[in-house]
């Protein structure tokens, strides 16, 4: 009984627990769902909804695929050296969906549950372009699962307001650069950790 329930859970035939909520952190119904929404209390996974603005939403909106390109990655950069401050970075996910629960919505995963924790915490008391912030750990951890299989062949009917994640692609070698910087102050922050240890003995 308990292995059938557990073999279910999250799954379409569990009655109980939200499936959109437990694949891809947020569902359409939101609060009044009617299926319930666990939120976990360790994950490595931070979401902050409604983050990214893309200017192509707006229908007044001149700007060639070129500029929102540039201004996509840009925001990607910021952010993500913003959030590197917490923890080691696994993926940084945007959703490129306009449906009101996914639109703009970023989705850290860290290498390590505590660093997401820390986020969480610090993030809810910041601001982010004017606005504040509402950051929670969310219970996405497996990003192909929460992906929609037919916007990455290019074969979705329902464009941005699929209720599967359609993520925004970041300029090719952009992605790179974040990671090897990444790297290489996690480098200098533990050489910096062992040559302190050193000057103690
Ligand atoms: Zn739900
Ligand atoms: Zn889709």
């Amino acid at each position: 009984m308990a292995e059938h329930l557990a073999s279910i859970f999250g799954t379409e035939k569990d009655k109980v627990n939200c499936s959109f909520y437990y694949k891809i952190g947020a569902c359409r119904h939101g609060e009044r769902c009617s299926r319930k929404h666990v939120k976990p209390t360790y994950s490595p996974t931070v979401l902050l909804a409604n983050i990214y603005k893309n200017p192509a939403h707006d229908p007044q909106c001149k700007m060639t695929e070129e500029e929102l390109q540039e201004h996509f990655d840009l925001f990607y950069e910021d952010f993500f050296v913003e959030v590197a401050k917490y923890g080691e970075i696994e993926e940084m996910k945007v959703c490129d969906n306009v449906g009101d629960h996914l639109v703009g919505n970023v989705y850290i995963r860290y290498r390590y549950e505590e660093d997401a924790l820390k986020a969480v915490e610090d993030l809810n008391n910041r601001f982010y372009a004017g606005r504040p912030l509402y950051a929670e750990l969310s219970p996405v951890t497996d990003f192909r699962e929460a992906c929609c299989r037919q916007n990455e062949k290019g074969e979705c009917q329902r464009g941005g307001f699929c209720n599967f994640m359609h993520i925004k692609k970041v300029s090719r070698g952009l992605l790179d650069d974040l990671y090897e910087s990444q790297r290489k102050s996690i480098r200098m922050l533990r050489h910096s950790h062992s040559s302190h240890s050193h000057s103690r003995d």
